[in-house]
């Protein structure tokens, strides 16, 4: 194959597990298994003195060794508090993962033979600006480059409307170890279009396993007779966590399913039920639905009413009491697709689609005499006139059949999950968010507003960028976050409310550009340095992957 069609790759880099697939020489995508022949590697790395070991090895580790072993980082990824400690050196977030990224790919390259440099990672649609980056940085930290950050639930969406001919509105119901996303997705034939999406991304799968651990420990105090927290042993605590997770899954397939529970040389049988156990997680399924209620009534704004699918993606899904709870709620019967590789699937295809599609725009610029950044901006009628044949020449330069090149050639339209505003004063001069951008608006899109400077001979206006949840264009500080900080230093005696142009530019991958503009007749621009202590930057980030490619991961 040419290097036209560059194989990239596609990461599920899940909160429990993570996998890798690519598409083939037929236009499919496939799943590459791992070293164990698996085809899903857990998302567990343990500190093996000056190795890290990744996968099933370091998961049964963490019985053993539980303050070797991290697990369930991704909750933890755009956190700049979280710091693992091992031997007395600290490891954010971003570093951790960056160990999984690296394990997965270089497995992949044994499967495929071939040299991984360019990947696509997914991350929940809920993600906001910094866990975005930190997934980003990674990828990066681990050697790679990030072609881009695509949304879980598009990603399954792409892999579904790669089998399904019909056009027609889909929910994605994606439950998975760690986060729920609910997303609506208009399937057409020539784009796949996300309207509204929706979630939390602190409730998956891993609740579901703590209620068991936390009924557990209740069932060995209730036998046992005594009031101890046999959790604050973290080998009982680990110990509990891996047996509740293997009951869970269990229970999708039986009724009923002993655990043994060791602590302190005891040892407790229980036996849980499938009706217990979801007794106890009640109230995590009500949340999935309240919150499938909210997005609807966004998506409503937004002139969709109605849906015609429902399907469910993330291994959490297999718990029947999720199709039940949906089947009762909804019109729609839910159907469960590929639950555990829909979403490295709809990765890989987007990856294959990036490719492919740098390959169409560097025959068009040959053919239309144009540069690659002018084929950017081709205007529509120029562009059908060199198509049919582009198509060729690009079918032939990688092998792919026409009606491939033109699959590769749907849109995926976005929306951001997140709105993003700055600090402004309102009228009664209380400090409110004003959002230039709501939550659900498609991307890419740009906004500019005129705000006014606050007093006579301001020197320079401090801009806060603040992101957060709320659908509305004011909205209370204390419910949304800082990302960013920018100041444009101001000429001197202007007078109070003098107006100051603030733009806000998202991109589709959801990373956000700020511009203010100086209201004198040099119009001077300032670019927010979108620096946070949440993401790694410049030496840290160096230094960081450095330190990453030193050690041996296996
Ligand atoms: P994902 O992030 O999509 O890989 O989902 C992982 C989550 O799905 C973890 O919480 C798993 O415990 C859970 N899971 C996987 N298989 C099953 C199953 N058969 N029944 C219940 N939960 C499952």
């Amino acid at each position: 194959m040419s290097e036209q069609a560059k194989k990239i790759f596609g990461i599920d880099l899940g909160t429990t597990y993570t996998s890798v697939a690519y598409v083939d020489e037929y236009g499919k995508p496939v799943i590459v298994p791992n070293s164990d022949n698996q085809r899903i590697t857990p998302s567990v790395v343990f500190f093996d003195g000056d190795n890290v070991v990744v996968g099933e090895v370091a998961k049964e580790n963490a019985k053993i060794y539980p303050n070797e072993v991290v697990s369930f980082v991704k909750r933890a990824m755009g956190e700049p508090d979280f710091l693992f400690e091992n031997d007395g050196k600290t490891f954010r977030a971003e570093e951790i993962s960056g160990f999984i990224i690296r394990k997965v790919i270089q497995d992949a390259e044994q499967h495929t033979g071939g040299k991984i440099t360019d990947v696509v990672i997914t991350c929940p649609a809920y993600f906001g600006i910094n866990e975005r980056e930190a997934t980003r940085r990674s990828g990066e930290i681990a050697g790679y480059n990030v072609r881009q950050i695509i949304n879980e639930p598009t990603a399954a969406a792409i892999a579904y409307g790669s089998i399904e001919s019909e056009e027609k509105v889909v929910l994605v119901y994606d439950l998975g170890g760690g986060t729920f996303d609910i997303t609506m997705i208009d399937i057409q034939s020539n784009a796949i279009e996300v309207i509204c999406t929706g979630g939390d991304h602190n409730l998956g799968g891993k609740d579901w396993d703590d209620r068991i651990v936390a009924f557990l420990q209740q069932e060995y105090q209730n036998q046992t007779k005594t009031d101890e927290d046999i959790l604050e042993d973290p080998d009982t605590c680990q110990d509990l966590l891996l047996s509740a997770e293997k009951a869970k899954k269990v229970l999708s397939q039986r009724d009923k399913t002993p655990v043994l529970i060791t602590h302190g040389g005891e040892r407790v049988k229980v036996m849980l039920e499938r009706k217990k156990f979801e007794e106890i997680t009640q109230d995590l399924i009500e949340r999935t639905v309240a919150l499938t209620y909210e997005m609807l009534e966004e998506a409503k704004k937004k002139g969709y009413w109605n849906y015609d699918e429902i399907i469910l993606v993330g291994g959490a899904t297999r718990m029947p009491q999720v199709t039940a709870r949906m089947k009762k709620e909804f019109s729609v019967p839910p159907k469960v697709f590929d639950p555990d590789e829909a979403i490295a699937k709809g990765a890989a295809i987007y990856a294959w689609k990036l490719s492919l599609n740098e390959g169409m725009r560097k025959r068009v610029a040959a053919k239309t005499g144009k540069t690659l950044e002018q084929v950017e901006d081709i205007d529509e009628i120029e562009l059908e006139n060199v198509l049919e044949e582009v198509e060729e020449l690009v079918a032939g330069d990688t092998g792919y059949s026409i009606a491939d090149i033109q699959r590769a050639q749907v849109k995926i339209k976005n929306v951001t999950s997140k709105s993003f505003g700055i600090i402004a004063h309102d009228s009664n001069d209380q400090e409110v968010v004003f959002n230039l951008i709501l939550k659900n608006t498609d991307v890419p899109t740009t906004i500019t507003k005129t705000f006014g400077t606050a007093i006579e001979d301001q020197e320079a206006v401090s801009i806060q960028i603040m992101e957060n949840e709320s659908s509305d264009t004011i909205a209370p500080p204390e419910q949304a976050l800082v990302i960013g900080t920018a100041v444009l230093e101001l000429p001197r005696r202007l007078e109070a409310d003098t107006p100051i142009d603030i733009t806000f530019k998202l991109n589709e991958e959801g990373r956000l550009e700020i511009t203010a503009v100086e209201p004198t007749e040099s119009r001077r621009t300032v670019k927010a340095a979108m620096k946070t202590r949440s993401v790694i930057y410049g030496e840290e980030f160096e230094r960081a992957k450095k330190r990453n490619l030193s050690i041996v991961v296996s």
